[in-house]
Order: C-alpha cells, then structure tokens, then sequence
C-alpha cells in the first residue's frame, strides 16, 4: 500500500467533483482510504479539517451517526441515546462527535445524521423522533446535495438516495422486521421513552447493479481516493433513476443471497418468490430468532 497524504485526499475528493459550497452527504469507511497521520485522534481531526477545506464556510457535510438499536421485548440495555451517546457508525461519526464542536447532531434517536456547515440546523430540524429516520436525506436532496461515497464502493453498500427512494415508494415500512427493534431516548419532557423503528429501507448488496443506470445520465463519478475507490453522486439525479429502476425493475436490487429476508422474503421486490422463500427459510428464521433472544 502507498502512503498517502493528505495534500493527495484533497486533490483526489477535488477531481471527483467534491467543490466548495456543496452540501455533502458522506458514508465512509477510513480504513481503507488509508490514510494515518501521527495518531488516531490527529488522523480524525485531519479529516475534518479536510472537508472544511473542500466545503468552506458556505458548503455542509452530513455524515450518518447512528446508534446501537435492541430486539423489542427480548433484549435487555441500558443504553439510552442522548446528543453525548457514541456512535456506532465508524470513524468519520467519531471524528465529527469529537472534533467538530460546532456541528449539529440530531435527535432521531436511532440514526441521528451529525451536519456541519451552512444548512446543519435546517437539516437537523427534520431529524429526531418525530420524523422518519430518511427525512435528513430528503432534505439533503432537496438541497441539492452530493452523495460521497468515500472507499465503500463495492457490492455491499449503496448511494443513500436508495432509501430516500425506498420511502418515497412507500417500501420502508413493510419490511418484515418492521417495528422489531427500539432504543431508549430522553425526550422533551425529561423523561425516558421508548422509541420503537418503523422504517427499514434493509438490504443494499443488490444496488450496484444499478450503476449503469447512473452512468449512462452521467449522475455518478468514480475515482481512486488514497487506496480505495470513491463515487460521488448527484442526489436529485440519483434519486429520479432509482425511482425508475424500483417502480418498473424493483427485482433488479435483490442481492445474491437467496436466504436474504430483505430482498426475497418482500413480495414488492421478489413477487410470488417470497412463497417458496418462506417455505424454504422459514425454519432458519424461527431457529435464527430463538437463538437472538436466549444468546
Ligand atoms: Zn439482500
């Protein structure tokens, strides 16, 4: 592996079409970005600094700082979410809750987005237990944002307009482990309450089937960020061609795992399919879902 610096990380996110004023909505994975400056904390604050460099005082960046969600009914926790609450959505979530004391988090209690810049606060009003966990990226769409996808280019994550799509379709609250999971927040009042998911975009290992889709409009740019392949998106533009592939082509999306509930288990997306999957995966299930409440 090549050492890479932070000079390159600048030129590399500038040639993918990453510009000053930008609302950017950004999913990474560092590691393989691979870059390190002298200690963990240092390469953190680096990344902030440089998307501050890229974005300015007039851009926004969005970055996904999820928290750990529970089994209703079956699990016991402690964990209650609160702005302070760690994150468990890699290192650029840590770098912006540590290192960028004036960014917003929101309050969605299971996928608070952290934003930093021009719109945080217009972003972070739509963001908390009273909206759905996609209504940040609706608002970053409507602003016209880029999707950034930093070193996750591969058949496993997708652009976040897949979900922002998935909502507007309507598909996100069907998914079978729809209103299974909850976390524990502090709401207005003081107190502590509940908060139960209702929305489940779900699988993603299918999506980059659609890139060719987004290619031929001209919608995605792909390139080598440090030591990993990087795309950023056009959110609006990305959000029109997903809307088409789902509302005529939705089986395109299913990934290649059979026993995947998400992808073959929801009629929308594998139609009369989901008869001989539930026949077939059923037991797994029922044996999966035993193991999760006595493990
Ligand atoms: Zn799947």
């Amino acid at each position: 592996m090549r050492r890479v610096s932070k000079d390159q990380i600048l030129d590399q996110l500038r040639d993918l079409g990453v510009e000053k004023g930008d609302t950017l909505f950004v999913a990474a994975d560092l590691m393989q970005v691979g870059y390190f400056s002298r200690s963990a904390n240092q390469t953190l604050k680096d990344w902030v600094e440089i998307f501050h460099t890229l974005l300015g005082d007039e851009g926004t960046i969005v970055v996904p700082t999820y928290s750990p969600s529970f089994l209703r009914f079956f699990q016991k926790y402690d964990f209650v979410f609160t702005a302070d609450t760690p994150s468990d959505s890699g290192s650029l979530a840590k770098a912006y809750l540590k290192f960028a004391p004036d960014a917003i988090r929101g309050k969605h209690p299971i996928n608070s987005c952290t934003s930093r810049g021009r719109y945080s606060s217009e972003i972070a009003s739509v963001d908390g237990p009273k909206f759905s966990k996609y209504s940040p990226y609706s608002k970053v769409v409507e602003l016209g944002g880029k999707n950034l996808m930093l070193g996750i280019v591969d058949e496993r994550n997708s652009p976040f307009t897949f979900h922002h799509v998935q909502e507007l379709l309507g598909h996100t609250t069907s998914h079978p482990f729809s209103g299974l999971l909850e976390t524990k927040y502090i709401a207005e009042d003081g107190q502590t309450k509940r908060f139960i998911q209702r929305e489940l975009g779900g699988c993603t290992g299918g999506v980059h089937k659609a890139w060719g889709y987004h290619l031929s409009k001209n919608a995605v740019k792909f390139g080598m960020v440090g030591n990993s392949m990087s795309a950023l998106l056009d959110a609006k533009q990305s959000t029109e061609i997903l809307k088409d592939v789902m509302t005529n082509n939705p089986h395109l999306i299913k990934c290649d795992d059979r026993s995947c509930i998400s992808c073959y288990g929801r009629y929308r997306y594998n139609g009369f399919g989901v008869i001989g999957y539930y026949c077939r995966e059923l037991p797994r299930l029922i044996a999966k879902f035993v193991k999760k409440i006595v493990g």
